[in-house]
């Protein structure tokens, strides 16, 4: 019995402690100007047969972590059996890293698993609870556009097999943001998508991109998001920032003065306004992304909204320095949290590199572009 199986790429960071089996490879639509990760990459259906080895798989390697730990006297999986199964045994790493966290959750790649026949993914999910007990969630990514081609009744059958979560990028509620970045989804199709899954009983998580709008349209994509979002009313609202990554076509965009990119500031305003205007209550906010200036700006609606907008305040009112202080500490990976700038150890060594950019003629945002364009 092989005991390797297929990973992606990504997942969202909220499942990072996640099982990540791949159903499907790369995006079936892969045109959004924005995003770099499956460009030049051709989407391909795994067939059921495939997919199945993988959890036949799968079931086989825990076995055989359980097996090694066992024979070395532990009664669960302890950190030594991670560490030797990453030198000796690559092919049962991720499951001993998983079962070491506590097995719950199993992340279904790649970009759009709703494309797939329901059938398909119902059998897919109860043959991966059936081999593999215990599991809490199963989660994975899809685009409005598959899920509003299900009918509820689909997604309830769905939900009964074991998917518990659907991660979707709304990006914008704006139409015509959404058709500029070739989103190739309308704002209608994010509604009756998400209409369908808070009816079917499914956790959803939206994603919303700031930044989309560029320079001239921040506050019209923050307005019209919020105007969806709270129609939807999902479990999550996702926040995540706009990085120009080089291998996205929006890049190149930018590059040629065809895209007007809003700076940090002006990002923060625009998340000011869409929180101002967010009425989805019960959704929570999260930040959990290195690429938001403001990573802990999080909370449950409406109740948490006074200090997560007065946490952008904050930031807003500190002087012109300490901005860019705080800029370039975040996006250097040494400051967290505005709290951060209190803190003289850190601020110290942000200080030191702030000087060694002036010294070489470079400026924060040279910096902060750099340090973007790899954060996916
Ligand atoms: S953002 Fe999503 S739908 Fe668009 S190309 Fe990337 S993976 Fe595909």
């Amino acid at each position: 019995m092989p005991l390797s199986f297929e990973q992606g790429p990504i997942r969202p960071p909220s499942e990072a402690f996640s099982l990540l089996l791949r159903l499907t490879r790369n995006c079936p639509w892969n045109r959004c100007l924005f995003c770099p990760v499956y460009k030049g990459q051709k989407y391909s259906r795994r067939s059921l047969e495939e997919i199945k080895q993988d959890i036949y798989a799968i079931a086989a390697g825990m076995e055989a972590v359980q097996n090694l730990s066992q024979k070395q006297g532990f009664s669960s999986i302890t950190r030594e059996i991670v560490v030797q199964c990453g030198e000796s045994a690559p092919a049962l790493y991720p499951l001993a890293l998983w079962l070491y966290r506590g097995a719950g959750a199993v992340f279904l790649q790649d970009g759009d698993n709703l494309s797939l026949p329901t059938a398909l993914l119902g059998e897919v999910l109860l043959l991966l609870r059936q081999k593999i007990p215990g599991i809490s969630r199963i989660t994975t990514y899809a685009r409005s556009r598959s899920l509003a081609s299900k009918t509820v009744h689909e997604l309830v059958q769905l939900k009964q097999a074991g998917l518990s979560r659907i991660h979707v990028g709304l990006e914008s509620g704006c139409n015509s943001i959404l058709n500029f970045m070739k989103k190739g989804v309308t704002r209608e199709q994010h509604l009756e998508a998400g209409h369908k899954v808070k009816e079917a009983g499914i956790s959803l998580s939206e994603y919303v991109l700031l930044g989309l709008g560029g320079r001239e349209h921040w506050r019209t994509h923050a307005l019209e998001t919020a105007a969806v979002l709270n129609e939807i009313r999902p479990d999550f609202i996702r926040l995540r920032t706009l990085a120009l990554h080089p291998a996205s076509p929006l890049y190149q965009m930018w590059a040629q003065g065809q895209f007007d990119a809003p700076d940090d500031e002006t990002i923060l305003l625009e998340e000011k306004l869409l929180l101002e205007n967010l009425e989805a209550t019960g959704s929570t906010i999260v930040s959990d992304h290195f690429n938001n200036l403001l990573e802990d700006v999080g909370g449950s609606l409406p109740g948490d909204r006074p200090a997560m907008i007065a946490r952008i305040e904050q930031y807003l009112a500190l002087p012109p320095l300490r901005r860019e202080l705080f800029r370039l500490g975040r996006r250097a990976g040494l400051f967290r949290t505005l709290d951060d700038l209190d803190n003289p150890v850190l601020e110290e060594r942000v200080v030191r590199l702030y000087r060694r950019l002036e010294d070489r003629g470079l400026t924060v945002d040279a910096f902060v572009r750099q340090a973007m364009s790899g954060s996916l």
